[in-house]
């Protein structure tokens, strides 16, 4: 044990490649050939991304087909919202209030532009989505659903099979192909396994850097009955959804890091973040930002009798890397709109903390972690 080693429980902004992952990218590194030419070279580099697709492909239970990749989450956000304006009328989409910004900036600058009117659920205190305020919002002219898997803020999870069925009886009863479902998955996308076929969504997105590969590079599931109009133009690659030389050394590192996802890893992060939650309900004062039955195994947020911002300073000078708000953009310590969403004063959201883990978190900084907060509450105090 190394008491001065920095304890980072920041998973949800980022993971560290995993050295399986790193290996496959020093090998992808020699692999130079343009996956659009005939010749052998070509044919080296076209088979990696083959290969990673099928991965993508098999995890998520779907066709190699309905798998593209992308430079990321935001990327493939944005294909899945922007993809939809192909109608000849002035669609709606329904979407939460809880979005990562990927999802919310890019269907608030449609809305802005005219080009589509947006409804806006409301989460409740705990963070759910109603499958029936799904329902109530749909109107003829929705074409898209995009309601987030796995809130990065809240680590709260919805039951995105429930919405599905919602969505999939409103187009039996109007025999219509409409509304698409689309799920930002990013922070669920390693809990998922094969499961993708029976929850009903139309588009999965997914990214890289959350799940122990690097940052860059990432994808969308879009099931084959979706049209989508595509947002980079130019040769076609990526089944014309997504132009522009593919990203073979990122796509090898999002192949593998797939494939090393394993469903016992779920056990070992639910078992410390269940050891963290009795910790913190020792602690006078801290409150759970939503509940446990709906959290995703490796996300916690927190409610603490101080300033987060002072919180996440003192905790890093003390080596200890947590998150306050979301790591995305400015850095600006802004309270996040999804704890005000689910009712939070400014204040509260203020005295909010997230701490997320991953499988290369061990007890042993879990346990340094909880010392180090207490000692620092216990200064903050005086
Ligand atoms: N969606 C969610 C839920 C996220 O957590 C993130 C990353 N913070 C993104 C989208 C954006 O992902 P990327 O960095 O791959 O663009």
């Amino acid at each position: 044990m190394n008491a001065n080693k920095k304890i980072y429980l920041d998973y949800a902004a980022s993971t560290p490649i995993d050295p399986k992952v790193l290996k496959k990218i020093r090998k992808a590194e020699k692999i130079f050939g343009n996956p659009s030419s005939i010749h052998s070279f070509g044919l080296e580099a076209r088979n990696i991304i083959d290969d990673a697709r099928q991965t993508a492909a098999d995890f998520l239970g779907v066709k190699s087909y309905e798998i593209i990749f992308t430079s990321g989450a935001t990327e493939a956000n944005n294909l899945a919202i922007k993809g939809i304006l192909n109608t000849n009328f002035k669609p709606h989409v329904i979407t939460t209030q809880i979005e990562h910004e990927s999802v919310l900036k890019t269907i608030e600058i449609l809305e802005k532009n005219g080009e589509i009117e947006v409804t806006y659920l409301k989460p409740n205190q705990n963070g759910i989505i109603k499958a029936e305020d799904v329902k109530n919002a749909i109107k003829p002219n929705t074409v898209l659903v995009s309601v987030i898997f796995t809130s990065n803020i809240l680590g709260v999870t919805q039951d995105i099979k429930k919405i599905g069925e919602v969505i999939k009886n409103w187009r039996k009863g109007k025999k219509s192909g409409y509304p698409y479902f689309h799920t930002d998955a990013a922070q669920a996308f390693q809990w998922l396994d094969g499961k993708v076929g029976e929850l009903g969504v139309d588009l999965v997105t997914f990214s890289g850097h959350k799940i122990f590969a690097p940052k860059g590079v990432g994808g969308l599931f879009i099931k084959e009955s979706v049209i989508l109009r595509p947002i980079l133009n130019g040769g076609g690659q990526e089944y014309g959804y997504r132009a522009g030389t593919e990203n073979i050394i990122g796509i090898a590192a999002l192949g593998e890091a797939i494939r090393l996802l394993k469903p016992g890893y779920k056990k070992q992060v639910l078992a410390l973040r269940d050891f963290l939650i009795k910790e913190f309900k020792k602690i006078k004062g801290a409150k759970l930002n939503g509940e446990k039955e709906n959290l995703a195994p490796h996300i916690l947020n927190v409610r603490l009798p101080v300033s987060g911002e002072d919180l996440l300073i003192t905790l890093d000078r003390a080596r200890v890397a947590v998150s306050y708000g979301s790591a995305c953009g400015s850095r600006a310590a802004k309270p996040s709109s999804a704890l005000l969403a689910i009712g939070l004063s400014e204040a509260e959201a203020k005295s909010s903390l997230r701490i997320s883990i991953g499988r290369t978190t061990t007890k042993e900084e879990i346990k340094r972690f909880v010392k180090i907060l207490k000692d620092i509450l216990k200064k903050f105090k005086k």
